[in-house]
């Protein structure tokens, strides 16, 4: 009968060898306990001594083999104190194997408290097993993640293997932290985003508190990148999220949507519409003041405005991503009311927003059906003469009739269609240079095109210019092309650069709307521009108020001291003419002297001016294809 035992026991003993331990059989505890008595009772019995080392042996084997594992182990008795931990677990978490046997297993639980683990221990002894995941805190006080398989041997023994998986967790937790966060900046990306409105949608149908969503995006955000470059345009990012984080209330969740794109949640604002949205608003108020202060990149300084969407929830009515479209909505409405400032979702916007997609989608069309056009604006000097003009965009559109540029150079911009547009303006503008070139009245006209910021900053820009010029005989002083000062604002190397290359191919440069931008004085001195266009703001407030004139004469003065043409445009009255005239400006273009007209108009205004035979001024027009003109050889013997 004893020696069935002693073999039972031997039997489990090959068994844990063969198994790597199997968790009953590597009770040490319990099989040190079974050895001594089969020892004691072996030595008092007649089985004899080899049967006796052979246990010994074996238990030695187990023992070793717990401790030369790199899984730890420990046993724990009812209450969670420890009876027995090995060498792998010590190493694990940094202890003295004695100080560890001084601690019960809460004093190392991350999550649960004593009565939880007092719970925990009474399951296993029910069911006989668990295997979970748990953190414990290592000595040094960071946590050790475990992946833990607890045996009870009776209801006062537990057994335990854990094995450490902090790598594998951390390695989780990382791409985790890459679905749901942005590497960029860390905020939470779109995907968590979405989640987070979700809930807070949820909550809401709970409290009946308004949140709100706002929309961020930058304004030229584009251009910073296109012209200081990807590394300059992160740091930005960076920048702005961190300015972004410190405006809003604890717990407002700031996340990255993308690009130049933030969006901020904010919950439990009121429970009251007007409330909610004054605080809201105030709140991206705070966002948009933080973001125009000065950003300095590189040796770069500027300041960075952007636009913001507000739209507001009350339970959850609303999809997550119907709100993000109403805020992204009231952003565009930002945008296009001057950007640089915060907007709040109204129910008409939708209808604009439609009403933009229809136009945007008309203007992609009417390049190609021809419902462009240019319209002429006479430039005058000092004695009246036509020297030239500005050549403005129309649209003719099939339903809606003329449309302004004001109204359909944004769409143009936002769509990327300026480009294509851009282009044929300038296009057309060479070669109605030259076709003037064939007669005497027309042949020192300068024609001024007007540029935009996209479509100067595409790398093509100057290589497409030279090609213009040399498939048109004209000579390239007579092209003047008017930039804005956002452009050179940031007084950008590659700006400079472009803008010297373009003067090289002898095109003239004209800094439009001057007065209304930033500009410093150090950056103009920089760029090579041959005339400022006084901005027709300045013009009309002008009157015999000295106030009123001193700006402008400040910008002449400006302008005399760098060698700078200037000329004053949006003239109106004799008034202001004289007025400009008394303090140095002896170029204008406006009403007084003609609106934009279209082309047959303006020339005939031109030929009127030289008291030549105006029938011939019709004749100029360019009429074939893109290599042919006619009227040339008709208009110069006129
Ligand atoms: P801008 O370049 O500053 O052009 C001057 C604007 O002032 C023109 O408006 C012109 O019609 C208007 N104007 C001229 N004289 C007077 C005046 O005496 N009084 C008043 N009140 N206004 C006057 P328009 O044609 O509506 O063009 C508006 C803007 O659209 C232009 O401002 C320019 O920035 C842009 N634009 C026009 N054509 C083009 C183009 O071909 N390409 C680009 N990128 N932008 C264009
Ligand atoms: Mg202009
Ligand atoms: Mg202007």
């Amino acid at each position: 009968m004893f020696v069935l035992t002693v073999g039972a026991v031997a039997f489990g003993c090959d068994m844990l060898s063969m198994l790597l331990l199997p968790i009953e059989s590597l009770q040490t505890e319990l099989w040190e306990a079974l050895a001594t008595a089969v020892i004691t009772s072996v030595a008092l019995s007649s089985v004899g001594l080899p049967l006796l080392a052979r246990i010994q042996r074996r238990a030695f084997d187990a023992e070793k083999a717990i401790d030369s594992t790199d899984d730890g182990y420990w046993v724990l008795d009812s209450l969670g104190n420890f009876l027995d931990v090995n060498d792998a677990y010590c190493r694990m978490m940094g202890y003295e194997r004695a100080r560890l046997m001084t601690l019960s297993i809460a004093d190392l639980e991350s999550v649960a408290t004593q009565a939880q683990i007092q719970q925990q221990i009474a399951r296993i002894v029910a069911k006989g097993q668990e295997r979970f995941e748990t953190r414990h805190r290592h000595y040094h006080g960071h946590w050790v993640d475990l992946e833990i398989t607890v045996t009870a041997i009776n209801a006062h023994r537990l057994v335990a293997f854990l094995r450490d998986i902090t790598r594998r967790k951390g390695s989780e937790r990382r791409i985790q932290e890459l679905a749901y966060f942005d590497s960029l900046t860390g905020l939470p990306n779109r995907h968590s985003l979405r989640d987070r409105i979700g809930q807070a949608l949820l909550r809401s149908e709970t409290t009946r508190y308004f949140g709100a969503l706002l929309f961020v995006d930058l304004d030229n955000f584009k251009l910073i990148n296109d012209t200081s470059g990807h590394a300059e345009g992160d740091r930005m990012l960076v920048e702005m999220a961190k300015r972004l984080g410190r405006s809003v209330r604890e717990g407002d969740t700031v996340a990255r949507m993308g690009g130049d794109e933030f969006v901020i949640l904010m919950e439990s604002l009121s429970h009251e519409p007007d409330m909610a949205g004054q605080l809201a608003w105030a709140i991206g108020e705070q966002c948009r003041l933080s973001l125009d202060e000065i950003f300095t990149l590189g040796d770069i300084e500027f300041r960075a405005s952007a636009s913001f969407g507000l739209a507001l929830f009350q339970g959850a009515g609303l999809s997550s991503g119907e709100l993000l479209k109403r805020a992204d909505t009231a952003m565009y409405q930002a945008k296009a009311t001057g950007r640089n400032r915060v907007v709040l979702f109204e129910q008409q916007m939708q209808q604009a927003l439609t009403l933009r997609a229809q136009m945007e989608a008309d203007l992609r069309r009417a390049l190609h059906e021809q419902q462009l056009q240019l319209y002429y604006q006479p430039q005058v000097d000092a004695r009246h003469r036509v020297t030239g003009a500005e050549v403005l965009l129309r649209w003719q559109h099939p339903e809606r009739g003329l449309v302004r540029p004001l109204d359909f150079i944004p769409i143009a911009e936002e769509s990327g269609l300026i480009l294509p547009i851009g282009a044929w303006v300038l296009e057309s503008a060479c070669r109605q240079l030259e076709v003037w070139q064939g007669h005497a009245a027309t042949r020192d006209l300068q024609l001024a095109v007007n540029v935009s910021v996209q479509q100067f900053s595409h790398p093509d820009f100057v290589e497409d210019l030279t090609a213009l010029l040399a498939r048109h005989r004209f000579s390239p002083d007579l092209l003047k092309l008017e930039l804005t000062e956002s452009l050179v604002i940031r007084q950008l190397e590659t700006v400079i650069a472009r803008m010297h290359a373009i003067r090289a191919l002898g095109v003239l440069l004209s800094m439009d709307d001057f007065g209304t931008g930033q500009a410093s004085l150090a950056s103009l001195r920089r760029i090579p521009i041959h005339q400022l266009k006084i901005d027709q703001a300045f013009v009309r407030e002008l009157s015999d108020q000295p106030q009123d004139v001193a700006i402008t004469a400040a910008i002449i003065t400006l302008g005399e001291t760098l060698g700078l043409e200037v000329i004053a445009e949006g003239v109106e009255t004799e008034a202001q003419r004289g007025i400009l005239e008394s303090i140095g400006c002896h170029r204008y273009q406006g009403y007084l002297f003609s609106p934009p007209v279209p082309l047959a108009q303006y020339q005939s205004l031109v030929f009127a001016a030289a008291g030549l035979d105006m029938e011939a001024a019709g004749t100029l027009e360019w009429v074939g294809r893109r290599d042919s003109y006619s009227g040339n050889t008709h208009a110069s013997q006129a």
